[in-house]
């Protein structure tokens, strides 16, 4: 593949027209993927194999509620690329899931995993529900329907699905005994995320916060700062961002911001991140009331977070939280995206001018699919590894990772984002190119 010299990034000038300004995320997927597209210069067909998904399914779902009605719900299930490996990449039940966000986060699963170097493609699915209206029972019945009905497209050797917002280790468990009892065998590495008493991985709970650590400690290597010299802010409480919090303090980080859809809570002198935890735990996951418990200043707007003076901002809620309209606003030094998709083009016009380094998504949350992909290789061997073998094969992911992408955002002189883009795209075109995918 020759490499086209010119190159797009010209730190101090706008980089996208304003013009293209969206909130669509598969609409801003793409138009990442063009600019990497554009400075490797790549033919017409090698661009079709790996930018669109290879299949889209949509589901109607009836569930039988507690109160004896049948509910409809609408599924999907996109897997972007198996060229690389079976499809893989989570379930999201959320209220707003549209058939363009589960395309978008897809896309993204094939580029992340093709940037931790895991053999896999990407897929993604979702649920278009708010799950907290949902009773134990109701959510059961759900997710098991949207299993059953995915049964001939999934399986471990061709789409492996797993959790994301709103889904956790229990609705996988459901999500693999219903496969099970389709083909009547025991079948763990058709999902990953379970609970460790049936196959679940040592470490996949934190694995995505652990994943976001090594690329801070990578990033402070090379752009020379402490992390426990940082203040850091949260935008998200969930199992990303409460755990990336958690590690962060415990290596001497001072967390002076947090955040879920309840508000923005704050305190200069530093959160007691376990305390925050706890205080989640009993209030059906959320912060809901913090400020009366402990010493922390509340402000309505859960996006209030991402505008404070901090070392180190992670996005850990859901996409396009920094556009064109906030990220002048911005002050952290570095970005790092727990999130799917959270900076949108527009905003990394303006944050790429300002200097701040991102570390984009599709490095930055991959712990989360390394640690799956372990999960998946454990239960296919029927062996199981220690907590301390887990993360230490995470950190070579990670790290190489991390490597590899700021050795090309050098070579290409291009923002990291670009150059995770061009790690990605390189590994993806040589393997379709060795299939025999291109004439
Ligand atoms: N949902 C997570 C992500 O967006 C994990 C996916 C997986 O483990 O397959 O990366």
């Amino acid at each position: 593949m020759k490499r086209n010299k010119k190159s797009i990034y010209e730190p101090g000038k706008p980089q996208i027209s304003r013009r293209h300004m969206t909130l669509n995320a598969y609409e801003n997927a793409m138009r990442q993927f063009d600019q990497a597209v554009e400075v490797l210069g790549l033919k017409p067909n090698q661009v079709a194999m790996i930018r669109d998904p290879r299949k889209v399914i949509i589901l109607t779902l009836p569930v039988r509620m507690d109160d004896g009605r049948i509910e409809v719900f609408t599924g999907y299930r996109v897997q972007h690329s198996i060229v690389r490996g079976p499809a893989k990449g989570g379930v999201r039940f959320h209220p707003d899931v549209t058939l363009d966000e589960v395309k978008a986060l897809a896309f993204w699963m094939t580029m992340k995993c093709a940037v931790v170097d895991i053999p896999f493609g990407g897929g993604k699915g979702g649920v278009v529900v708010d799950p907290y209206k949902l009773s134990l029972g109701e959510l059961e019945r759900l997710s098991r329907r949207y299993f059953a009905s995915l049964a001939d497209d999934i399986g471990p050797d061709q789409d492996v699905p797993a959790p994301d917002v709103n889904t956790n280790a229990q609705i996988m468990a459901w999500f693999m005994d219903t496969y099970c009892m389709h083909f009547k065998r025991h079948l763990p590495a058709v999902v990953t995320g379970k609970p460790l008493e049936i196959g679940g991985s040592a470490g996949r709970d934190i694995a995505t916060a652990q994943g976001v650590v090594f690329c801070l400690e990578e990033a402070a290597k090379c752009l020379s700062f402490e992390l426990k010299a940082c203040s850091v802010a949260v935008q998200g409480f969930g199992n990303a961002g409460s755990n990336a919090a958690k590690l962060l303090a415990d290596k001497g980080a001072r967390i002076i911001g947090i955040s879920d859809v309840t508000g923005s809570y704050i305190s200069e002198n530093g959160i007691d991140v376990m305390d925050a935890i706890e205080w989640a735990r009993g209030h059906n996951k959320l912060l809901t009331g913090y400020e009366k418990h402990a010493k922390v200043k509340k402000i309505e707007d859960p996006k209030a977070v991402l505008e404070l003076d901090v070392d180190i901002l992670i996005p850990a809620a859901l996409e396009n939280q920094i556009t064109g309209e906030n990220a002048d606003r911005i002050k952290a030094k570095v970005i790092a995206e727990a999130a799917n998709g959270p900076c949108t083009p527009d905003a990394d016009e303006v944050l790429n001018k300002k200097g701040i380094f991102i570390i984009p998504d599709i490095l930055c949350n991959a712990g989360g699919v390394t640690v799956s992909y372990f999960e998946w290789v454990q239960n296919r061997m029927g062996f199981y590894w220690t907590l301390d073998e887990v993360t230490s094969h995470l950190k070579r992911f990670m790290t190489n990772a991390f490597q590899a992408v700021y050795n090309a955002s050098k070579e290409y002189k291009v923002p990291m984002r670009v150059a995770a883009f061009i790690v990605a795209i390189k590994r993806l075109t040589a393997a379709a190119e060795l299939r025999g995918l291109y004439a």
